[in-house]
């Protein structure tokens, strides 16, 4: 009730809705119609005046809205009938005239009405509006220069898809590709043969954890182990997937938190092997959220009901944040590498925060492009004040997608439609860096935090 205006109630159902849209109160219509002087102005229609013109027996004053036509009669009152029958007929001629002159734009505005009166709303999935908006367009296939992507997935490859992927990559300039999912022991001596064996300069294979042992004293200290044995088969980072901290429990049924002291032998490991970790902790705080209308992710839930975060079965975004940073904190030799922009790409300000807190952290873009995209002056900024800190990533490998982040990072292109509709509902803008924050997006900050990937394919 706040938000609507109140009127006395008196008005509130007399309200005069007029076919032009005017809308007047009751009032100001007994002000302007009441007079014994009438004058045919703005605000009052032919059907309006007529009847109290010929009702009225005292003078009326018309002014005709026909150019020179436009005449004052002077009326006494008990005088002239035959003359009160000439003005009758010359309204009535005026009015007939009128009306051809209104009618076929009346026409035409209520054909233009009709069709919006039948037609159902359309649900959110339905309504696509194509935008008239006309404006430069550069649709870049390929990265301005070569690139290394720090965030793809790839499991257990065969050859053929290697090559495959390796013919892809040259199209679009991806120099170096990033296989997240490299699994750990045999399964990753395997991944690492077929991807680098065959491409040593193209490929790069980071290690998991595997939690099967989690419930075995000393399991931190063997994981460690086992890091050691694979970056000795040839693994040059680790990766954390999102199950931990949210889904991956003790035995007892208590949740491994993301500071879990148990795993600190694993980040020291990583500090002593001079290896990344690329963690991905918790998932855009909108998932943590009630699933209704005021959610900005309420396409993707709806698609996937399971990526809701209820606080029945989940911590808190911000529990995730506290661990997540204290992580960080506990290990200031470990580089960290915060997946999707840490999360805080709808506030680039707060991860400006984290990053001055920490400087062992790392942030890829993967898969939030859209966050960036709808805040291009912030981005732009961002981009150049932490341009140490950003890596480029994808995420879910499609060749075709990655023109988005080409377009976004390299050009000022405005309003244009995401790749994605479930991340964003809106359009993005380019952001464009300059050349120097671009190459260290592209590789130089990976080429400083990733071991053993050949700098000289790259560009000074
Ligand atoms: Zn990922």
């Amino acid at each position: 009730m706040g938000e609507l205006c109140s009127l006395p109630v008196k008005y509130q159902r007399r309200g005069n809705l007029r076919l032009d849209g005017a809308r007047r109160w009751p009032a100001q219509e007994s002000r302007q119609l009441r007079p014994a002087r009438l004058a045919k102005g703005n605000g009052t229609t032919w059907a309006e005046a007529l009847p109290l013109i010929l009702a009225e027996d005292s003078t009326a004053l018309v002014h005709l809205p026909v150019g020179k036509i436009s005449r004052t009669f002077k009326n006494p009152r008990g005088t002239m009938n035959s003359r009160r029958t000439i003005i009758f007929c010359a309204i009535i001629l005026v009015a007939i005239f009128a009306a051809f002159v209104v009618w076929p734009r009346a026409a035409v505005t209520l054909q233009d009405e009709a069709p919006q009166k039948k037609q159902p709303t359309p649900t959110i999935d339905e309504y696509q509006p194509k935008s008239t908006l006309v404006t430069k367009e550069h649709k870049l296939e390929r990265a301005k220069f070569p690139f290394i992507d720090i965030h793809s997935h790839h499991w257990n490859p065969t050859p053929e898809e290697v090559g495959r992927l390796v013919k892809e990559m040259d199209t679009i300039n991806l120099r170096v590709m990033v296989n997240l999912s490299g699994g750990t022991g045999e399964e990753l001596k395997k991944t690492v043969a077929v991807m680098k064996g065959r491409y040593p300069d193209r490929f790069v294979v980071f290690a998991n954890m595997s939690y099967d042992d989690l419930n075995t004293p000393g399991f931190g200290k063997r994981v460690a182990a086992r890091l050691e044995q694979d970056v000795r088969n040839g693994a040059q980072g680790l990766k954390i997937f999102k199950n931990f901290g949210m889904d991956l429990k003790y035995a007892g049924g208590e949740r491994v938190h993301v500071d879990d002291p148990e795993f600190d032998a694993v980040f020291e490991k990583c500090a002593e092997l001079k290896i990344p970790v690329l963690i991905h902790v918790a998932e855009p705080s909108a998932f943590f959220d009630p699933w209704d209308y005021h959610n900005e992710r309420w396409q993707e839930l709806k698609e996937f009901p399971r990526r809701a975060r209820p606080p029945a079965k989940y911590p808190p975004f911000e529990t995730l944040m506290t661990e997540r940073n204290h992580l960080f904190a506990k290990h200031p030799k470990t580089n960290f590498i915060a997946a999707h922009l840490g999360f805080h790409g709808n506030d680039l300000e707060r991860l400006g925060k984290l990053f001055e807190s920490y400087p062992n952290v790392y942030v890829d873009i993967a898969a939030v492009l859209a966050e960036l995209g709808r805040q291009p002056y912030s981005a732009h900024d961002f981009l150049v004040k932490y341009q140490d800190r950003v890596l480029m990533g994808k995420d879910i490998y499609e060749v075709n997608e990655y023109k988005w982040y080409f377009r976004a990072l390299e050009t000022r292109d405005e309003y244009f439609e995401y790749y994605r509709k479930r991340h964003a509902f809106w359009r993005i803008y380019g952001f464009q860096v300059p050349d120097e924050v671009l190459k260290k997006v592209y590789y130089k900050n990976a080429l400083k935090l990733v071991p053993g990937i050949d700098a000289r394919a790259f560009p000074e």
